[in-house]
């Protein structure tokens, strides 16, 4: 009877090991992408960027391009909203048809990550954290004709055309001031709710380097931003400490332009020098290969959340998984 009870303790405590934080494919995959406008490969090597780094420490840190393939079919511009919809919809400009950042008419036919995600299974909770609303309204597309029903579960954004609470100011602190509010909210929300797809948009950055060019005010911005990526961090860590498993990705939408750092647009090195820091572990050759793009960040989200796109969505997409 000893025997047979200490085999059945045994049982017990070898079904308990395989309880879903042992096991990988039961416990929740959540993902949050955060974009830092206008940051270019050299700038954010060089600037001193503790919460990044600790991130990058989890999983790793590589540089990354945008504008596609160099005078090619997929040559995109580096520009801000071509940037986000490459990253969105894991295919460049010939196909998702945003070549600037306003008069938009994005093609829908090429699905973007949350109506993925959202087609994928509608009870996971998706949310948009951004300075600037035409993410949500017009690249994500949610609520257009022809984009897909489905609706963002929480969103954050707008506050840019709320002067009242946000009043313009020629230095763009309110955009900085934005920034913060639209953190504060992804951090909290993220801590008590651990939605499974959030994005994360922050614009300070740009408007730092289009005003100052390269040189201590922008670096400041950049050092600004990292702590906002910190914060984020921390409602992160957070969740997994409840056995959550996360991926956070940091990215920004294009380099800037080599003689002041003021511009963007072209398609000079610099320009298409971008970069990702992650912390996940599970990282494939393609992260360190040199080839790694923009494109690449929506399919290792969908992987990582164990979520298949449409066959004929996921034909579509110019960008390959960068985990193992
Ligand atoms: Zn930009």
């Amino acid at each position: 009877m000893r025997h047979l009870s200490h085999l059945a303790l045994g049982l017990v405590l070898l079904l308990a090991c395989r309880s879903p934080r042992a096991h990988p494919a039961n416990v929740p995959h959540n993902a949050v992408f955060i974009l830092l406008d206008g940051i270019p490969a050299d700038v954010i090597e060089q600037v001193d960027t503790p919460a990044l780094d600790e991130i990058a420490a989890a999983g790793g840190y590589a540089r990354a391009s945008v504008g596609g393939a160099l005078g090619g079919r997929t040559e995109t511009p580096t520009i801000s909203a071509p940037g986000y919809m490459s990253l969105l919809t894991a295919t460049w400009a010939d196909k998702h048809n945003v070549r600037g950042n306003s008069n938009q008419s994005p093609n829908y036919r090429y699905w973007n990550i949350f109506r993925v995600v959202e087609s994928f299974d509608a009870s996971r909770v998706t949310a948009v954290f951004s300075t600037w609303l035409d993410n949500r309204t017009v690249l994500i597309g949610e609520g257009r004709p022809g984009a897909g029903v489905f609706t963002i579960d929480h969103a954050v954004d707008g506050f840019e055309r709320d002067t009242v609470a946000f009043p313009h100011d020629p230095k763009s602190e309110y955009i900085r001031a934005i920034d913060d509010r639209v953190t504060a909210d992804a951090a909290a929300f993220i801590a008590a709710k651990g939605p499974a797809l959030s994005w994360v948009y922050l614009q300070h950055t740009d408007d730092m380097g289009h005003a100052h060019g390269d040189g201590a005010p922008f670096y400041a911005a950049v050092q600004q931003a990292d702590a906002r990526v910190g914060r984020i961090w921390e409602a992160v860590k957070r969740r997994q400490a409840l056995g959550e498993d996360w991926m956070v990705v940091v990215t920004t939408d294009h380099g800037r332009d080599a003689r002041t750092g003021k511009g963007h647009g072209g398609q000079s090195p610099r320009e298409r020098a971008t970069w990702i820091a992650t912390n996940t572990p599970r990282l494939g050759a393609l992260f360190t290969s040199g080839q790694l793009a923009i494109v690449d960040i929506m399919p290792s989200i969908l992987q990582h959340m164990h979520i298949v796109a449409p066959p004929a969505v996921a034909r579509e997409m110019e960008g390959r998984s960068f985990l193992r």
